[in-house]
C-alpha cells in the first residue's frame, strides 16, 4: 500500500485519509494546504510503516526510500530547488507525528540536507553567511543528538566557547565568524562521539533521520508519556502503532531581525478568553521559543515588529477556526516578512477554557448546544469544581513573586527537586510542588505525582506550562526570581529560603508564588459552567443521584445537580465519637436483650441524622443502605486501643481480644456482612428501620417531602430478600402504630445487586424488590476474583500487559462485568416491568461507564457529589 503522502502545490494526496494513518501532523499539513493557507510543501510517511519499521526488527520496508526520492523530486521541481544541490540547495525538515500529540515527546530535524559545500552556497545564494552557518550548526546539534544520540551538553559547552570569544550571552549576537568556527567545533564533537564524520551525503542524512524519528516513538520518554496517558483514560493512545514522519521543505525563521518564529493558541487555553494566546523570537528558529533559551514576546506586541505578518496571522487564526470550528493550537514562522504555516492541531484547554470556548463557540454561531455538549470532555469539568484561594487568605499571603500563569489552579504542598522524590514523596502520601528550572520530558512522571509544577525559566507554552494544562494540572512557569539549587535542595527567592520541608502556595491563574499553606475555597458554578449543564439536562436520559451521608454532602451534591441520593452508606454514621461506644456495646452484648438495649441507645443518633438528610433531600429519593461491613471493622486493633476501650466500656480487656477472636474472618468480605447481619441479628435491622420511618414521620409533621428508599445489601438469594423485606414492612408498620401515625409514608424496599448469583437469578429476587441498585464495587470484585483491598500487588502489572485495558474498578467492565448488569436489568424487569434500576458503586462517576449505564437502559447513576455534574455531562453525551 501507499507508504508517501505528497502535500503542496502540485497534489495534495492525504485529505482524505485518517489520522490514525497520517498522524495529527500529517493530516492538518495536508489540509491546510487544500483550504489555501501559506504551508511549505512537503509530504508525510504513514504511521503503518513505522509499524512495519518495528515488526521487520528495525528495518525500512522495501521501496520506501524509492517513494521517497519520488516525492523528494516532487518537491524540488515545485520549489525549483534541487536536494543536496551545492549552490541553491533545497533543505528538509523530518518532524514526528502520531495520531495523539506527544507534547516534546518524539525529535525533530531541521536543516536537513546541508554540507559544507552547500552551506558554503547557501551562504552566497542568500547573501547571509551567518544565516547559513546557523542553520548548519543546528543541524549537525539536532542530527547528532536526535539520529546519533549524543549529548546535548557536549555541544552546549561548544557553543559556549564561542560566546566568550565574542565576548556576548545571546545565540543572535554571535557574528558569521563564529557561527563558521562554531559548526567546524560541532562537526568536531560529533567526530569525537560517534567516530565517524558529519555525513556529507543528504539522502543518507534523510534516510538516517526518517529511522531516527521512527527509533523515538519507542524512546522511554514517549513510552512513559503514553502510559501515564493510557492510565488518565486516554484508550485511543495505546492503541497506536506509531509515528508518521513528515518532511518538508524549510523556511527560515533565522534570517535575521525581519524573521522569527512562534507558536500559539487561537484562543487562551487557560481562560477560554477569545483572544490570541501565544509567543513569538525574532531571527529564531524552531524549539527555540519553547526551549527558553531567549525570552519570546507576546504576539500581542508582534504588530509592533510587523504589522502585516501580524495581520495575516489574526487572518489565519479566523479561517482556521471557521474551518476546524475550534480553538486550534499553531506554530508559525516568518521569513523575511513572510508568514508560513508550519502545524495546526485542536488546542489543548483546561476544562474551564473548555467549557467557555464550547458557550462562545455557539454564541458565534459555529457549533450548536450538541455540539458544545460534546465538546467538554465531562472529566475536565473537574477544574471548574477546583478550589481556588481565599481572596482574604490570598490578600494576607505572603508573596515571594510572581511568574507566569501557565495553568490555573490552587496548589498546596512541600517542594520536591527531582521527578523521582516528588513520585516517591507522593506515593508516601505526601502533597508535593515539583520545582525545576524548566521541565523536560523525563520529568513526566514527577509532574503527574505533584500537586503543582513551578519552574523559573520557560514560557507559556514551555514544556512544564504545556504537559500541565493538558492535565489540568497548577502550573506557574518561569519564576525567574526563583533561584533553585539541587544539591542543597533549597529554592532562594528575594533573599529568603526554602527547602523540602517547607510548604508554599502556587496560585496558578494569577502566576503567584506564596510562603506557606494559603486557604482555598469551593469554586463558583455560574454563568458558562451553568449553561452548558442545563444543555446537558436538556438532553440526557438518565437521572443523575449522589452518594452521600451526611446533610453537609447531601446539600453539596443538590447544589451540583443531585436528583436524589443513590446510596446513604449508614455505617459511617457509626464511627462518630459519641456513637462507636454504642455501636462496641453492642457488638460486645452476648444476649438479643443486651444488643436491644446498645441499640437503643444508637436509634436517636440515627433518626437525628436521617431527618437532616431527608430536610436537605426534601422531595428526592433517598436510598438508605442498612448496616453493611463486618462487625469487626468497628472493633479497635492494637493492645492500646482495646485497653482503651475496655476502659470506657468498663469491661475486661480479655473480654474484648475474646469476642475479637470470635468475629475474626478468613475473608471478612465474603464474610458475615451485609444482609447476612441482619439475618443473624434482626434486632440490628429493625432499629434502623425504626430510625428511618421515625425520622419520616417527624419530616411529615414538618411537611417535608421525604422519600426513603431502604435498600437491603449483598443479597445472593431471593429468599434472603423475602425474609429481611418481610421484617423491614413489619417494623415499618409497628414503628407507625407506636408512634399513632396514620398518615401516608412513602417508603419503598429494594436491594443492592452486587453479587453475582443476584444477577443471574434477578427475576426471583425482582419479586421482592421495588428497586435494585447495582453495586459494582463488590460486583467487580467479585466477579473478577480479585480483592479490592489488594489489587494494588498486581493490577498495575496487569495494566502495562494489557491484560486488563483500564483499572476496573474504576471503570465498569462492560464486555464481563457488565454482562451481569444487562441481565439483571433484564431479568429483574422481566418480572417487574417498571422495576426501578441505578447504580451507585465507584463507576456510577466515570464517563465510560455512565455510558454503558444509558445504554443498557438503566434509570439513575449515583456517584460522590463532586463528580455530579460530570455525570449530568456524561449522560447527556452518551444519549446524543
Ligand atoms: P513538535 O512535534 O515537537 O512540535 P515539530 O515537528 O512541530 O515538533 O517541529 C518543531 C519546530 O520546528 C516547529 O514548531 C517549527 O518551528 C520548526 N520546524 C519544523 N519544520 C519546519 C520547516 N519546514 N520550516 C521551518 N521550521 C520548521
Ligand atoms: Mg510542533
Ligand atoms: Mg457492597
Amino acid at each position: 500500500s501507499k507508504m508517501v503522502y505528497y502535500f503542496g502545490k502540485t497534489k495534495t494526496e492525504g485529505r482524505k485519509e485518517s489520522k490514525t494513518l497520517l498522524g495529527g501532523k500529517g493530516l492538518n499539513l495536508a489540509e491546510m494546504t487544500a483550504i489555501g493557507l501559506p504551508v511549505p510543501p512537503g509530504f508525510t510517511i504513514t504511521t503503518e510503516v513505522c509499524d512495519g519499521y518495528y515488526k521487520a526488527g528495525k528495518k525500512l520496508p522495501k521501496g520506501l526510500m524509492d517513494e521517497v526520492n519520488a516525492a523528494v523530486k516532487t518537491l524540488e521541481k515545485e520549489l525549483k530547488k534541487p536536494f543536496g544541490d551545492d549552490s541553491n540547495p533545497l533543505l528538509v525538515s523530518v518532524r514526528s507525528g502520531a495520531a495523539v500529540s506527544m507534547p516534546g515527546m518524539m525529535n525533530t530535524i531541521l536543516n536537513l540536507g546541508l554540507n559544507d559545500v552547500s552551506t558554503a552556497g547557501l551562504a552566497k545564494a542568500t547573501k547571509n553567511e551567518r544565516f547559513a552557518y546557523d542553520a548548519y550548526r543546528r543541524l549537525i546539534n539536532m542530527y547528532g543528538d536526535v539520529v546519533m544520540g549524543l549529548e546535548h551538553h557536549m555541544f552546549e559547552e561548544a557553543f559556549d566557547k564561542v560566546k566568550k570569544k565574542y565576548k556576548v550571552t545571546e545565540d543572535t549576537e554571535v557574528p558569521a565568524e563564529g557561527l563558521k568556527e562554531l559548526c567546524e567545533a560541532y562537526k568536531a564533537v560529533y567526530k569525537k562521539g560517534t567516530g565517524e564524520d558529519f555525513p556529507q551525503d543528504p539522502v543518507h542524512q534523510l534516510q538516517l533521520a526518517i529511522e531516527a524519528v521512527f527509533g523515538s516513538w519507542n524512546a522511554d520518554r514517549a513510552i512513559s508519556y503514553r502510559r501515564i496517558e493510557s492510565a488518565k483514560g486516554n484508550t485511543l493512545i495505546g492503541s497506536l502503532v506509531g509515528t508518521a514522519v513528515n518532511v518538508q521543505a524549510m523556511v527560515y525563521g533565522n534570517m535575521g531581525d525581519d524573521s522569527g518564529t512562534g507558536v500559539g493558541f487561537t484562543r487562551d487555553p487557560n481562560t477560554g478568553q477569545n483572544k490570541f494566546y501565544g509567543e513569538f523570537l525574532i531571527n529564531a528558529q524552531g524549539e527555540d521559543v519553547v526551549a527558553g533559551i531567549r525570552t519570546p514576546q507576546p504576539v500581542s506586541e508582534m504588530g509592533k515588529w510587523d504589522k502585516a505578518a501580524h495581520k495575516e496571522l489574526m487572518e489565519i487564526k479566523k479561517t482556521l477556526e471557521d474551518h476546524y470550528t475550534d480553538m486550534q493550537d499553531i506554530e508559525f514562522t516568518i521569513e523575511k516578512g513572510k508568514l508560513y504555516m508550519l502545524q495546526t492541531r485542536t488546542g489543548k484547554r483546561n476544562g474551564i477554557a473548555a467549557v467557555k470556548i464550547a458557550c462562545d463557540m455557539v454564541k458565534e454561531g459555529l457549533i450548536t448546544e450538541k455540539e458544545a455538549v460534546m465538546r467538554v470532555p465531562a472529566s475536565d469539568l473537574t477544574h471548574c469544581l477546583l478550589p481556588s484561594f481565599k481572596p482574604t487568605a490570598r490578600n494576607a499571603a505572603d508573596v515571594l513573586c510572581r511568574g507566569l500563569n501557565a495553568s490555573p489552579g490552587a496548589a498546596v504542598g512541600k517542594l520536591a527537586f527531582t521527578a523521582n522524590d516528588a513520585r516517591a514523596r507522593f506515593e508516601a502520601g505526601e502533597n508535593v510542588i515539583l520545582v525545576r528550572r524548566e521541565t523536560s520530558p523525563e520529568d513526566v512522571e514527577g509532574m503527574s505525582a505533584a500537586v503543582g509544577i513551578l519552574t523559573s525559566t520557560g514560557g507559556a507554552t514551555s514544556h512544564a506550562a504545556v504537559v500541565a494544562r493538558g492535565w489540568g494540572k497548577c502550573c506557574v512557569a518561569g519564576a525567574s526570581e526563583v533561584v533553585i539549587n539541587e544539591k542543597t535542595k533549597k529554592i532562594t527567592v528575594n533573599g529568603r529560603t526554602f527547602g523540602e520541608k517547607d510548604i508554599i502556595s502556587l496560585d496558578g491563574t494569577t502566576g503567584e508564588v506564596m510562603a506557606g499553606e494559603v486557604e482555598t475555597q469551593e469554586p463558583k458554578l455560574s454563568g458558562d459552567f451553568a449553561k452548558l449543564m442545563t444543555w446537558a439536562d436538556k438532553y440526557r436520559r438518565l437521572a443523575i443521584r449522589t452518594n452521600a451521608d451526611s446533610p453537609a454532602d447531601s446539600k453539596r451534591a443538590r447544589e451540583f445537580g443531585a436528583e436524589g441520593i443513590g446510596l446513604c452508606r449508614t455505617e459511617h454514621m457509626f464511627f462518630e465519637a459519641d456513637r462507636i461506644i454504642h455501636m462496641r456495646s453492642m457488638i460486645l452484648a452476648e444476649t438479643e436483650k443486651d444488643r436491644r438495649t446498645a441499640l437503643k441507645k444508637l436509634l436517636p443518633f440515627q433518626r437525628k441524622d436521617f431527618e437532616g438528610i431527608f430536610k436537605a433531600m426534601a422531595g428526592l429519593p433517598v436510598t438508605v443502605r442498612l448496616l453493611d461491613p463486618p462487625l469487626h471493622e468497628f472493633l479497635p486493633h492494637g493492645d492500646a486501643a482495646q485497653k482503651d476501650m475496655a476502659k470506657e466500656l468498663g469491661v475486661k480487656v480479655a473480654e474484648i481480644k475474646s469476642r475479637s477472636e470470635v468475629l475474626h474472618e478468613s475473608n471478612p468480605m465474603l464474610g458475615h456482612r451485609g444482609c447476612r447481619l441482619s439475618v443473624t441479628y434482626p434486632e440490628i435491622l429493625e432499629m434502623q428501620v425504626q430510625a428511618i420511618v421515625e425520622a419520616a414521620i417527624s419530616c411529615a409533621k414538618k411537611k417535608i417531602d421525604a422519600k426513603p428508599e431502604i435498600m437491603i445489601p449483598l443479597v445472593g438469594t431471593a429468599a434472603e430478600l423475602r425474609i429481611l423485606r418481610e421484617k423491614v414492612l413489619e417494623t415499618i408498620e409497628t414503628t407507625k402504630q407506636a408512634k399513632k401515625f396514620t398518615g401516608k409514608l412513602d417508603i419503598s424496599v429494594g436491594t443492592m445487586i452486587e453479587i453475582p448469583r443476584a444477577c443471574l437469578t434477578a427475576n426471583e429476587v425482582a419479586e421482592y424488590a421495588d428497586f435494585f441498585s447495582f453495586g459494582t464495587n463488590d460486583l467487580t470484585q467479585m466477579t473478577f476474583g480479585y480483592s479490592r483491598d489488594d489489587v494494588g500487588g498486581f493490577l498495575p502489572d496487569y495494566i502495562e500487559h494489557k491484560i486488563v485495558p483500564v483499572d476496573p474498578f474504576q471503570s465498569l467492565d462492560t464486555s464481563g462485568v457488565g454482562q451481569l448488569v444487562a441481565m439483571g436489568v433484564e431479568k429483574g424487569r422481566s418480572t417487574k416491568p417498571k422495576l426501578k434500576v441505578g447504580i451507585c458503586g465507584e463507576h456510577g462517576g466515570d464517563p465510560a461507564s455512565i455510558d454503558f449505564c444509558d445504554s443498557v437502559g438503566l434509570d439513575y447513576v449515583s456517584c460522590s457529589p463532586f463528580r455530579v455534574p460530570i455525570a449530568r455531562l456524561a449522560a447527556a453525551q452518551a444519549t446524543l
